[in-house]
């Protein structure tokens, strides 16, 4: 939270790039394009309903990242978002002047080329909207065993964890230690699979690790933890609290869930990044929401991308067995000419089409 960062309406992607002669639908009134885009003011149905071509269900970093790139290949694409906000799980907030992040701040490898890049560094650089980071390689830490600075990176932490133990910190040290040992392999494993093939559920067996299990396997049998939760990685190896706690901490910087909610992979990746020298995370200037505003503007700006805010969809449409557009909750009905794309959970998704075409061991 911070009171002097640019406030979030500012973000306002762009809007003498919307072209509004290119939209299908009847012309709208500018004041209504901008109220799509800051949710400030809610479109009725009519104003909401037109044909596209991809209808994207969800504007979080995973839905507007697929929107932007496909608005940069020509498609005409129309986000649809419960929220007034854009950005889901990474979207943000303003309060009497203080700044509110709901979810991430952890980012490493933001402006890196090639293998060394987040991927999401990849989307920013192809849809042209580069990113105002900071970068850092310390923290303040405070937490109820005392306050701290430590550093990005995993070698002084053994600092931190004799000034909290004292002399009884031999045991938590070596734990530690021991941990930096066990998270090697693993580290080198998760840097060889691609992120997007990281998953938690069963079916990243047949389409992703079957491809890597090479690579991966040539990290040693340890490695295979990776498509587990990092509590199982830990299990009987780290007994300290302060540093299941620590832990469960960094875990929940990740992910938001704990370590048993955590897929080992995502912390093995940290790791790796904090095995290299002078390793340093990056910070985007503006917060998560500076991330998301990017990825608006990447759709905004392209002919034909809309980004529908308070729109939340309660049907997929269905013709002749394909996805064809969604109903919108309070009217609208946007046509989809090619394809409906989810970035709402699983579950979540089930729920929007017709039971019968839900997979029986799923509608279980
Ligand atoms: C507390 C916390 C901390 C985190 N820290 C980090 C971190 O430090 N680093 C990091 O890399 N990751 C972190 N993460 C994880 C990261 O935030 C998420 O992985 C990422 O933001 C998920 O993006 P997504 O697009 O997959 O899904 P979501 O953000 O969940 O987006 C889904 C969107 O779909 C919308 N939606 C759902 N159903 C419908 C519907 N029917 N109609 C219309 N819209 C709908 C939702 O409103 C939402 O906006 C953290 C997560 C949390 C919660």
């Amino acid at each position: 939270m911070s009171k002097h960062w640019r406030p979030h309406g500012s973000f306002i992607p762009n809007q003498s790039g919307i072209r509004l002669q290119q939209f299908k639908h009847k012309q709208i009134r500018r004041s209504r394009v901008d109220a799509e885009v800051t949710g400030k003011v809610r479109l009725s149905g009519e104003e909401r309903s037109h044909t596209t071509d991809v209808v994207v269900i969800g504007s979080g970093i995973g839905g507007l990242s697929c929107a932007a790139l496909l608005a940069k290949y020509g498609m005409h694409v129309t986000v649809c978002e419960s929220h007034s906000i854009p950005g889901g799980a990474a979207h943000a907030w303003q309060r009497n002047g203080y700044h509110f992040e709901s979810g991430p701040s952890l980012y490493s490898g933001m402006d890196a080329r090639g293998k060394d890049a987040n991927p999401l560094a990849h989307i920013f650089q192809a849809i042209d909207e580069p990113l105002d980071l900071i970068k850092y390689d310390t923290w303040n830490v405070i937490v109820p065993e005392g306050e701290f600075v430590t550093k990005v990176g995993n070698d002084n932490f053994v600092e931190v964890l004799k000034k909290i133990g004292g002399k009884d910190s031999g045991k938590a040290v070596a734990e530690w230690q021991a941990l930096q040992e066990h998270m090697k392999p693993l580290a080198r494993a998760a840097s060889m699979i691609p992120p997007a093939a990281i998953r938690f559920d069963p079916g990243v067996l047949v389409s992703a690790l079957r491809r890597y299990f090479g690579d991966v396997i040539s990290s040693g049998p340890s490695a295979l933890q990776l498509t587990g939760p990092f509590s199982k990685v830990i299990q009987g190896q780290i007994t300290d609290p302060f540093i299941k706690n620590w832990l469960d901490l960094l875990c929940f910087l990740l992910s938001g869930l704990p370590a048993n909610g955590t897929i080992a992979a995502e912390v093995a990746f940290m790791f790796n990044e904090w095995y290299k020298p002078n390793s340093c995370l990056d910070f985007p200037v503006g917060g998560s929401q500076a991330m998301a505003d990017a990825l608006v503007r990447g759709v905004t700006k392209r002919p034909g991308g809309r980004i529908l805010l308070n729109s939340h969809v309660e049907e997929i449409l269905m013709e002749e067995g394909k996805a064809s557009g969604v109903r919108l909750r309070g009217g609208g009905v946007v046509k989809a000419n090619k394809a409906v794309i989810s970035n709402a959970s699983v579950w979540d998704t089930f729920k929007l089409v017709p039971s019968e075409l839900v997979p029986s061991e799923v509608r279980a």
